[in-house]
């Protein structure tokens, strides 16, 4: 599998809106891979993940065309993952289309949201709920809980293709006990995980910071759930953590992770 990382940054982005943070500054000057959009991905260009405000521009940037999408499945509602209003863009009038060429899987939250800001748009809307799995096409996608927005069922992403499978997990936290419990059962051949705090950890536990990141990656590596030689790669980088590309690269090096960037394209294998 190919999972391309459209966007790697946390929900205000790098350069962020209004911020004087010195890896702003930075990123505003250097450009390349210092500069961040909302997190987002695709899975072999067909199952797509999340739909933030910057989903436009990603895809203008990839030269990608939507309309490939025959899946967009959301981890949760935050603001950087689900725009709303970007979804009318799938529909008449706005092309000829009566109906959305793909299906939408969502936790209750967000289908309840979706419905409510279209209640005669017929998408397809499909419930997902932790630790339940559901196919489509030739993928199993399985939701595990995050420890992220208690106050909906807010999901990190098992994806298998039935020869290889991969964990997207932005936005995690710190799982709690039922999710180790279920990683304990999986075999990653590769990991997309947050590094949000970098190195300036807060007091918000929804997030990871770099020493965060890497007791998960070393715990899921130790619990033999990360296979020796999968892939592991960063996303969801904020502003706020005052790392830039490079500096992530020498910190994250010793402990074979590679930083993400807008537009890496990771490939999953069967190890
Ligand atoms: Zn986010």
């Amino acid at each position: 599998m190919t999972i391309r990382l459209l966007g790697t940054g946390a929900a205000d982005g790098i350069p962020a809106l209004y911020s004087e943070t010195e890896l702003s500054r930075f990123a505003r000057e250097h450009g390349g891979k210092d500069v961040r959009t909302r997190a987002a991905a695709v899975i072999d260009d067909t199952l797509k993940i999340d739909f933030g405000p910057d989903t436009l521009a990603q895809i203008q940037r990839e030269r990608l065309d939507a309309r490939d999408w025959s899946a967009v499945i959301f981890t949760h509602s935050d603001a950087d993952h689900l725009a709303m209003s970007e979804l009318q863009y799938a529909l008449f009038p706005f092309n000829e289309f009566e109906y959305a060429g793909f299906t939408i899987y969502a936790n209750p939250t967000i289908c309840a949201m979706i419905e409510e800001a279209y209640p005669l748009w017929p998408f397809d809307l499909q419930r997902t709920h932790s630790f339940e799995c559901f196919r489509h096409a030739e993928y199993t996608i399985t939701p595990i809980s995050a420890f992220h927005k208690p106050e909906e069922d807010a999901h990190n992403l098992i994806v298998s293709d039935g020869a290889s499978t991969f964990l997207y997990a932005t936005d995690t936290g710190i799982w709690e006990k039922p999710t180790w419990s279920y990683l304990d059962g999986v075999r990653l051949d590769g990991l997309i995980i947050e590094c949000t705090d970098g190195f300036a950890p807060t007091t918000y536990d929804g997030h990871l910071d770099l020493r965060e990141c890497l007791d998960v990656v070393t715990q899921l590596r130790e619990m033999g759930t990360l296979k020796p030689g999968a892939p592991v790669v960063t996303t969801h980088h904020s502003h706020n953590g005052m790392a830039t590309h490079a500096q992530l690269e020498e910190a994250l090096a010793p402990y074979a992770i590679e930083p993400g960037y807008d537009g890496m394209v990771v490939t999953v294998k069967p190890l």
